[in-house]
């Protein structure tokens, strides 16, 4: 049997981030799939350089990227000032919709200023009736509601007023009607970076902290006894003194054999094609979103406006129910659906499809209500009390950024690093 005083469990940016920051040697990394990553790994297809959907950087913590590009050989890093536009009537208005509705036909304008003006101010109990009672009919019925349904693939009732956290663009009536004249669309992702090599470059420059023979890849932890603290893979058993999991919390649960309430848990999946053509497209624009019901997709990203390439190369994204499941043959012609949408809205016009990947992220965007906060963080503190700790974005089942993941991770090895410094 091994013994380890630490197990990490996965190794995508928050396994990473840990076991670079744990100033003890003794780690081991187990990590299911034959590569390092999690959802932040890179494709490179046919001269074409692709993620598992589009991973932009937007750093709050100048130290974190510092160090990270410090240690990426000298890679050109690009830095963008974010342009993002929503299809509208054939044509693009600014994201986010909320702000820009005087960018809209007349008629639409009339009845997004009207609902917002006379909107029903009650208190909401879920994400749709915050939308309402923010935003009013016109707004909400037109691009909040309908985009945000085909992106969580759920009915909006049944998400927490607060689901998407400081990653939903708020604006209130003056800030509204005072971008009519001064536009200022500014959010929290106003400037991101990538690496010219995709995500993985920030993956990677996070890994030269971490002693590769300790990552033991295609080795899926199977069960852990709490009691002995004991985890069992596909290949052995390892005796840890504390484990550190980035595992989705419903997995690592069963895996310890945690009683939860499981209908707490929902969330959706993410198709995402990523498909490269033999000519330019738009310029400057990095990504669109679409709420209309008749198209399949919710967005489409373009690596080639961030990587200044001069073949459209694009991430195209769709929602799926987590119940849903892809048979024989569906990817195919949901990819012939796609460019068929791409066409409708003038994004491929004479291109020809030079290269493309599919990836299915589940889970991608977990389902945040009140009762599943609660519930998460009971079944997180008797993991603890066990020596588990579950954390990043699927551990924690929440909405963050890789970022959060990597400040959650350093700040759980840090208190560790501080017992060791006090023995
Ligand atoms: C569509 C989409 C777009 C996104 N875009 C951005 C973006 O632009 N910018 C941004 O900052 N964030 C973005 N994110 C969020 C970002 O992907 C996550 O925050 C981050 O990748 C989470 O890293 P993690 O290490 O916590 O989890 P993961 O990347 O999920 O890594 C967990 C690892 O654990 C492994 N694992 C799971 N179970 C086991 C087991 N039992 N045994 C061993 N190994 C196991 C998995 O194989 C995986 O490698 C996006 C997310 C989605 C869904």
């Amino acid at each position: 049997m091994y013994d380890t005083e630490f197990l990490v469990v996965g190794a995508g940016v928050t396994g990473l981030a840990f076991a670079d920051h744990i100033a003890s040697n003794d780690y081991l990394i187990c990590e299911a799939a034959n590569k390092i990553g999690g959802y932040c790994k890179t494709i490179q297809r046919d001269g074409f350089t692709w993620d598992y959907s589009g991973h932009f950087f937007h750093f709050k913590h100048a130290a974190i990227e510092k160090d990270l590009v410090s240690r990426m050989g000298g890679q050109k890093v690009y830095k963008v000032k974010k342009n993002s536009k929503i299809y509208w009537n054939g044509g693009w208005i600014d994201f986010p919709f909320q702000k820009n509705i005087h960018q809209l036909p007349k008629d639409d304008f009339v009845d997004c200023i009207h609902g917002l003006f006379f909107r029903q101010k009650k208190t909401p109990e879920n994400f749709q009736e915050m939308l309402y009672s923010k935003f009013g009919k016109g707004i909400s019925e037109r691009f909040l509601i309908p985009y945000n349904q085909k992106l969580y693939a759920t009915d909006l009732r049944n998400l927490d007023m607060n689901a998407m956290g400081r990653f939903f663009p708020h604006a209130d009536m003056e800030q509204i009607v005072n971008n009519f004249k001064y536009s200022d669309n500014g959010s929290y992702n106003d400037y991101f970076t990538y690496p010219s090599g995709g995500a993985i470059q920030y993956v990677n420059a996070l890994a030269t902290g971490v002693a590769h023979e300790r990552i033991l890849l295609n080795e899926r932890v199977i069960s852990v006894d709490l009691k002995n603290h004991i985890a069992l893979t596909n290949r052995r058993e390892i005796r840890y003194e504390s484990l550190i999991s980035s595992a989705p919390l419903p997995a690592l649960l069963g895996c310890c054999k945690v009683e939860t309430n499981s209908s707490l848990y929902s969330w959706n999946k993410v198709l995402v094609f990523n498909i490269g053509f033999d000519s330019k497209g738009p310029t400057d624009i990095h990504w669109i979103y679409f709420p209309q019901e008749e198209i399949s997709f919710y967005r489409v990203g373009f690596y080639d406006n961030i990587l200044a390439e001069n073949r459209m190369s694009l991430y195209v994204e769709i929602g799926m129910n987590h119940n849903s499941s892809l048979g024989e043959g569906d990817v195919e012609k949901i990819r012939d659906r796609v460019i068929g949408d791409l066409r409708k809205v003038g994004l491929v016009v004479n291109h020809k499809v030079l290269s493309w990947h599919y990836t299915v992220m589940d889970p991608a965007y977990v389902h945040i209500t009140e009762r599943s906060i609660t519930e998460v963080s009971r079944v997180k503190e008797i993991l603890s009390n066990h020596g588990v700790h579950s954390i990043g974005r699927y551990g924690g089942w929440t909405y963050c950024s890789i970022e959060d993941n990597i400040v959650e991770a350093q700040a759980l090895a840090e208190t560790f690093n501080a017992v060791d410094r006090i023995y």
